[in-house]
């Protein structure tokens, strides 16, 4: 895949860039190691400073950096800006809170391990290879680099190839708020040079947001070299909705957690599995309020949704849906990619989806929406959890009973009761199964590329 910034609400080229070639990447390692010997010594009120440094930047720059997000990617220039202020936040949190996650946690009775003093202590790995997607361009990355940077470690971020631009503003970024040249660095390379990268002994640990594929390929490389990853890769989650739940809010949060991004979130609802009382007012509500949305030019105020961030995104959604009904799915609304320039694709919902169909197993990244009609609670379950992944979920109930059934029973990351699951920096963020291993985020987001060494003194 070139390393190219193409607008998808035109499929106009803007820019082409000519990915690094050997002896640039090897000096920007060199660079990474010399920086992190460093950078590991500084203080966290030294490191808080130019997080908050670069936190006030990206205020600074909201628009301009949003402009360029929804240009390269088609997400609406609402949400590119609110995005970026996203950002900001996360780096004031772990600037705020990174001294306290990684204080010593000294043991209350040494004696019992015969020492005079014990605790463990938290250090930074080194340097770390960021693998990140498109489609959140800024937070993902924020999420990896703001915790990182806190702890010590320096980051090196390879970005998806469709999103040069927001690569190259993050590396200025980070350098511009002082922090020191190597200890953030953007390389832009294709998926086929990252290889070399995770096996150079520089490179101690990597960090991937995407794909399968993509998981696996850098999971597999740094198994063999015996290096610490963490993985976010896809979802497909379930939005369960019980017949206590306010079916009108529960619907407009529906669409929200399905459309959000143009669809392309992993921790979109994808999967609406409703009970039999109530499907058919919520299905009533749920496919008008999708029909209601206004698909268009992302830079326009008003506009929900824009276009399907790369070419080939838009034909695996086309794909999945003429799959589903070939064999006898329901559209109640959408269906139909618009003609014209542009990788739109329309607000879509689909009934009598039956497991021989695609649509049922596989990931929809894009406003693709599946109902599921359920005789109770049980059968609410089995769906939901009747998926390789296991990323977020939702559950719409007010029946205590009920929400800790689904807190405790549905297989996933995260549990959102009566509301769209989202990440916070405050809580920790992942999945199980095929989504992934390992959090973001949280206190223990900040601990994954750490050394927890334990100390004992006698
Ligand atoms: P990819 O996984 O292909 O891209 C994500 C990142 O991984 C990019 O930087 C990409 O580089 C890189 N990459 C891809 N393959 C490899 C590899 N073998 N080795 C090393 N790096 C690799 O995601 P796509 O953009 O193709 O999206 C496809 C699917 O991925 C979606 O349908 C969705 O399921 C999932 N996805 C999940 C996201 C999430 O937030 N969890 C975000 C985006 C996608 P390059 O761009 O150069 O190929």
């Amino acid at each position: 895949m070139a390393i190219q910034s193409i607008n998808p609400a035109t499929g106009a080229v803007l820019k082409t860039f000519d990915p690094l070639d050997a002896g640039e990447i090897e000096a920007k390692l060199a660079l990474a190691a010399t920086t992190f010997a460093s950078y590991r010594r500084t203080t966290f009120a030294e490191r808080a400073g130019l997080l908050r440094a670069a936190a006030d930047l990206l205020d600074a720059e909201r628009h301009d950096i949003a402009v360029t997000m929804t240009t390269e990617m088609g997400k609406t220039l609402a949400s590119a800006k609110a995005e970026a202020a996203k950002c900001a936040k996360a780096m004031r949190f772990y600037a705020e809170h990174a001294e306290t996650f990684l204080a010593d946690e000294p043991l209350d009775d040494p004696s019992a391990v015969g020492a005079s003093r014990a605790f463990a202590r938290y250090q930074p790995l080194g340097v770390v290879l960021a693998v990140m997607p498109w489609n959140f361009p800024l937070w993902q990355v924020t999420r990896f680099a703001a915790p990182a940077l806190m702890a010590g470690n320096v980051g090196l971020l390879k970005h998806a190839s469709n999103v040069p631009q927001c690569a190259l503003y993050l590396g200025d970024l980070f350098a511009r708020a002082g922090f020191p040249p190597g200890a953030f660095q953007t390389l832009l390379i294709g998926a086929r040079q990252v290889e070399a990268v995770l096996r150079d002994p520089r490179v101690a640990a990597a960090a991937v947001t995407g794909s399968e594929p993509a998981g696996q390929s850098v999971a597999s490389i740094c198994g063999d070299e015996i290096k610490k990853t963490v993985l976010e890769l896809g979802g497909s989650d379930p939005f369960v909705v019980m017949p206590s739940a306010d079916l009108d809010r529960a619907a407009t949060v529906a669409v929200t957690a399905r459309c959000q991004n143009n669809g392309q979130s992993c921790i979109a609802a994808k999967r609406f599995i409703v009970h039999d009382a109530v499907y058919a007012e919520f299905s009533r509500l749920f496919t008008e309020k999708m029909a209601a949305l206004t698909v268009g030019d992302p830079m326009v105020e008003g506009t929900d949704i824009g276009p399907i961030a790369t070419e080939q995104g838009r034909v695996d959604l086309e794909e999945l849906l003429a799959d589903a009904v070939a064999q006898g799915a329901t559209v109640l609304c959408g269906g139909k990619s618009p003609a014209g320039p542009g990788w739109f694709f329309p607000p879509t919902v689909v009934a009598d989806v039956t497991p021989a169909m695609r649509l049922h197993l596989e990931e929809a990244f894009g406003p693709l929406a599946t109902l599921y009609r359920v005789p109770d609670l049980d059968a609410a379950l089995e769906i939901a959890n009747a998926t390789s992944f296991g990323l977020g979920s939702n559950a719409w109930t007010t029946d205590p009973a009920e929400q800790e059934r689904f807190a405790n029973e549905l297989v996933a990351g995260a549990v959102f009761i009566n509301g769209m699951t989202t990440s916070y920096p405050e809580l920790p963020f992942g999945g199980v199964r095929r989504s992934g291993y390992g959090r973001e985020l949280g206190a223990v987001g900040i601990r994954e590329f750490c050394n927890q060494k334990s100390v004992w003194v006698g």
